[in-house]
């Protein structure tokens, strides 16, 4: 564990560690577990290593499992299913701990705190306090005088919507590859999403920061980052660069060896950022990410999402042109309000035409202050269920079809890590794909040569090429 945290951090001067340390009572984690559940998008898991980051930085030991802990939080995201259930109902389980240890304290953050505020203490008193998500940073003074002064607190659950974004990566073991924020919020409002919401507004980091986090990483080993934003293609940074500038520096001036991205908006990726991804190929992955929603151009409307599906397709084909073997990936809503069986064909025939290797396809549920939650023609919930099945069950066949293309090829693994089963160890490839096969755990960090063996959808097995 590092505790220092410059290092721990490569901190930018004045870029906003823990911002409000000078009040901190440092002996308040002495002795004491912390344990952070977890649930959401990648999103939610950086600010969770952010907050093991910031409360290490105040004397707490992260623990593994909740009965260690003397702080468990519950970092939930709330777009999708039934998060504020699923907090109460985690909450319950931790009943008897509570009873047995006067000492114990329970926190909820994450987007379902930004949303529910101080309702969630009302509901389920046994939580001690909320925050939101613009708040991680002060979370050790909100657990320091939820102890001293032994009172439920909700802290600030609330978005600066234009604040600077100044927000250093806080990561303690990031491995070979890890994740990089460069922007947080999102302007666009789809209909379906609660992100604006609960994360504010669009706020891009400056591009010297994001520069100088990557080569730190660089410098503790990481040899592979995935730049992550809600939307990374409308970053803009205060000197005028865009995300394709942005990946290019990456790519160009860091030392990494490897860069990816998530999340792309349709509307906003552009020729530039195309011929970015091919001028620096295999530095930058020819795998992108790139989620239609829906195949029906009326259905893409009424969600705002500020395309046509012949618009997508056209992006479809520019990226093809460019690079070829570049491989997709989508998301899907599924029975999103007024969507008929005719329009939902429309999302099947786009999976198909397009070619997704990985599709992460959702029934639609509606969200807390959304436009579509009031659309009055919901679709039922077992039309939903049946379309889901049917798109992943053509899906299925048809990504066995596509992932056969990788058998006897040789393609370059970065070794990532161990396998349980002794002698084994996994991989990934440019192409996003995890490969198994036999090594050494010595390789972990190094780029080595695989021949596909075996192709499944979801992995490859291989032998390593001495
Ligand atoms: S682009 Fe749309 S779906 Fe994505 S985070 Fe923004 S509002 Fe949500």
């Amino acid at each position: 564990m590092e505790h220092n945290q410059t290092e721990a951090s490569g901190a930018i001067p004045g870029a906003g560690a823990n911002p409000s340390s000078a009040t901190l009572n440092q002996d308040i984690g002495q002795g004491r577990g912390v344990f952070i559940s977890t649930y959401g998008c990648q999103m939610n898991v950086n600010d969770t290593e952010r907050m093991y980051s910031l409360l290490e930085m105040a004397n707490f030991t992260p623990v593994q499992t909740a009965e260690e802990a003397s702080v468990i939080i519950i970092n939930a995201c709330s777009i999708r299913e039934k998060p504020v259930h699923k907090v109460y109902s985690e909450v319950g389980t931790y009943r008897k701990m509570k009873e047995k240890n006067p000492d114990l304290r329970i926190g909820v953050g994450g987007c379902v705190g930004q949303q529910e505020k101080e309702n969630l203490i009302k509901k389920q008193p046994m939580i001690d306090f909320v925050f939101g998500t613009d708040t991680i940073d002060n979370l050790p003074n909100l657990v320091a005088q939820v102890y001293e002064n032994d009172k439920a607190r909700v802290v600030n659950a609330k978005v600066e919507h234009r604040a600077p974004y100044h927000v250093e990566t806080l990561v303690r073991n990031p491995g070979v590859s890890t994740f990089v924020n460069i922007a947080k919020g999102c302007d666009n409002f789809c209909s379906f999403c609660i992100v604006p919401f609960t994360r504010g507004r669009e706020k891009s980091r400056p591009l010297s920061h994001v520069l100088m986090d990557v080569r730190t990483l660089v410098k503790r080993g990481v040899k592979e980052v995935t730049l992550l934003g809600q939307n990374v293609n409308s970053y803009h940074s205060e000197c005028g660069a865009d995300f394709a500038d942005l990946l290019q520096k990456v790519a160009q001036e860091t030392g990494i060896e490897r860069v990816r991205y998530t999340t792309s908006h349709p509307k906003d990726f552009n020729q530039k950022l195309v011929d970015v991804m091919y001028a620096n190929q295999p530095k930058v992955c020819e795998y992108i990410h790139l989620p239609f929603q829906s195949g029906n151009s009326r259905i893409l409307e009424r969600m705002n999402r500020g395309y046509t599906r012949e618009q997508y397709l056209e992006k479809i084909q520019m990226i093809k042109k460019a690079i070829p073997n570049v491989v997709l990936s989508t998301d899907i809503i599924v029975g999103f309000p007024g969507e008929t069986e005719e329009e939902f064909q429309d999302t099947i025939t786009m999976v198909q035409e397009v070619g997704f290797e990985t599709i992460f396809a959702f029934k639609y549920s509606p969200r807390p202050f959304t436009k579509a939650a009031k659309f009055e023609d919901q679709v039922p919930e077992d039309v939903k269920t049946e379309r889901l099945n049917r798109l992943f069950d053509i899906h299925d066949i048809m990504a066995f079809d596509l992932v056969k293309r990788y058998e006897g090829l040789t393609l370059q693994v970065l070794v990532e890590k161990a396998d349980s089963v002794e002698g084994k160890i996994t991989g990934r490839t440019p192409e996003n794909k995890l490969v198994h096969f036999l090594g050494s755990a010595d390789l972990i960090g190094q780029t080595v040569p695989v021949k596909i063996t075996k192709a499944f959808p979801a992995v490859l097995r291989g032998e390593l090429v001495q």
